[in-house]
C-alpha cells in the first residue's frame, strides 16, 4: 500500500511568509496537467499492484485550478492507480478560489476531506500574512462543504508572527470555535529566508515574539482546543474525529509517492525528490524521463533514527516494542543516554511508548539530538 500526494504549484497571489514552490502565472496550468498526467503514466507500471491508502492534493493552491480541470485531474488518478471507494482523500483549499468549487461533484469523484488555509480571524494579519481571501470566503466555503456533506474539514492557523501577543491569539481562539472544522493544523510561524516577511524578521524589520512568549502562546493554544474538544495527536495537529490518515503515514514513514513539482517519495530504503523548475519538468517528461533530482537509499539505522525523530512528533510517542522487532535492538540499552537524560521533565514512558512531555515539545529539538547521539 502506498499513499499519493500530488503537488499543484499555482497560486493567485504569493504570501509573504511562503517558500513553497508555486507560481502566480496561471497561464502555465494546462501545460502542467498535460505532463503531470504523463509522469502518472510514467509511475503506473511501477505502482499498479500498490493499493492506494490516502490521496492528497497539495500545493500551491490545488482549488485555483478550477472545476473542469479537478474533476479531469480526479479521474485520470482513478484510471491511472488502484483507488478504492471511500480511502481518505485530502485537497487544500484557499478560500478565495474554493468558494467557487462544486464540491459535490468532487465528493462524486472521491474527495472526503478538505483543508483550508485560514491562517487568522483578524483582517489585519491577513493582510500582513498577503493572504488574498476575507473571512465571508471561509463561511461561504464551509457552507458549500457542509451541503456537499463534506465533514472532514482541517483549518491551517499560524501563530508566533511579528508583534503578535496573547490577545490576537484569544481573538483567533475565539473566532474559530465558531467554525465547523473538525480538524486544526495550528503552525508555529517560521520565518523563511528569501520570502518578504522571513527577510523583515532576518533583518531586523520584524520583531518575533520572545521563546518565552511564543511558547505561552502554544499552551494557550494547546488548552483552548483541549476545552473546545479538539484531540492533540501531533505537536501541530488536533481533531475531534479523526487524524490525517496521510500525514500520519509520513510520520509513521510509511511509503508514499509524489508526483508533480517538487514533490517527494519514501519506497522501501529509497528516497527521491523531483526537480523543482517547471522547464526542467517539463522537458524531462517530454523526454520520457521521471523528473528526478536526487535519490539516496536509507541505511536501516537511518530508518530507525527518522522513526525515532517522527515518532516524538506524536502524542503516542516511540513505538519502543515495535521497532525492537523491525531491527533487533534492545531500545532502553541503545538509547541509554538519551533516556536516562530525558525522563522526567522531556520525556515520559507510558507503556511501551516514549513520548514528550508538555515542555519537552518545547524543546523538541534538543531531545531528538540525545537520540541522534546515541548511535
Ligand atoms: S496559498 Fe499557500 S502555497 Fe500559495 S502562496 Fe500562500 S501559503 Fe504559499
Amino acid at each position: 500500500m502506498i499513499s499519493l500526494y500530488i503537488h499543484l504549484p499555482f497560486c493567485h497571489g504569493k504570501c509573504r511568509y511562503c517558500d513553497f514552490v508555486s507560481t502566480t502565472n496561471m497561464g502555465l496550468i494546462d501545460d502542467y496537467l498535460q505532463v503531470l498526467f504523463k509522469e502518472m503514466d510514467l509511475n503506473q507500471e511501477k505502482f499498479s499492484k500498490e493499493k492506494i491508502r490516502t490521496i492528497y492534493l497539495g500545493g500551491g493552491t490545488p482549488s485555483s485550478l478550477g472545476q473542469k480541470r479537478l474533476e479531469k485531474l480526479f479521474e485520470k488518478i482513478r484510471d491511472t492507480f488502484q483507488v478504492e471507494d471511500g480511502i481518505e482523500w485530502t485537497m487544500e483549499i484557499n478560500p478565495e478560489s474554493g468558494k467557487n468549487l462544486d464540491f459535490e461533484a468532487l465528493a462524486y469523484r472521491g474527495l472526503n476531506r478538505v483543508s483550508m488555509g485560514i491562517q487568522s480571524g483578524q483582517d489585519q494579519i491577513l493582510k500582513f500574512l498577503g493572504r488574498i481571501h476575507c473571512q465571508e470566503d471561509v463561511l461561504t466555503c464551509l457552507n458549500q462543504l457542509e451541503k456537499a456533506g463534506i465533514q472532514e474539514i482541517n483549518g491551517d492557523f499560524i501563530f508566533g508572527l511579528p508583534n503578535q501577543d496573547l490577545q490576537d491569539i484569544e481573538k483567533d481562539l475565539n473566532y474559530l470555535k465558531n467554525l465547523p472544522l473538525s480538524h486544526l493544523s495550528y503552525y508555529s510561524f517560521i520565518p523563511e529566508e528569501g520570502t518578504p516577511l522571513g527577510d523583515g524578521v532576518l533583518e531586523g524589520r520584524y520583531l518575533l515574539p520572545e521563546e518565552e512568549l511564543d511558547r505561552a502562546m502554544a499552551h494557550k493554544i494547546e488548552d483552548a482546543l483541549k476545552d473546545l474538544g479538539y484531540k492533540q495527536y501531533e505537536v501541530s495537529n488536533f481533531t475531534k474525529k479523526n487524524p490525517c490518515r496521510h500525514n500520519l503515514a509520513y510520520w509513521e514513514v510509511k511509503d508514499y509517492l509524489g508526483l508533480g513539482l517538487n514533490a517527494h517519495s519514501s519506497y522501501g530504503n529509497k528516497r527521491w525528490e523531483n526537480v523543482s523548475s517547471f522547464q526542467e519538468y517539463f522537458n524531462r517528461i517530454k523526454d520520457r524521463k521521471r523528473p528526478i533530482l536526487q535519490s539516496t537509499s536509507l541505511t536501516n539505522q537511518d530508518r530507525l533514527l527518522e522513526k525515532i525523530i517522527l515518532s516524538l512528533r506524536l502524542n503516542r510517542g516511540i513505538p519502543v516494542k515495535e521497532l525492537e522487532k523491525d531491527y533487533k535492538i534492545d531500545f532502553s540499552k541503545t538509547f541509554k543516554e538519551a533516556l536516562d537524560k530525558n525522563l522526567g521533565r522531556s520525556l515520559v514512558q507510558e507503556e511501551n511508548n516514549y513520548r514528550l512531555t508538555s515542555y519537552g515539545r518545547d524543546i523538541a529539538n534538543r531531545v531528538e539530538l540525545d537520540f541522534y547521539t546515541c548511535l
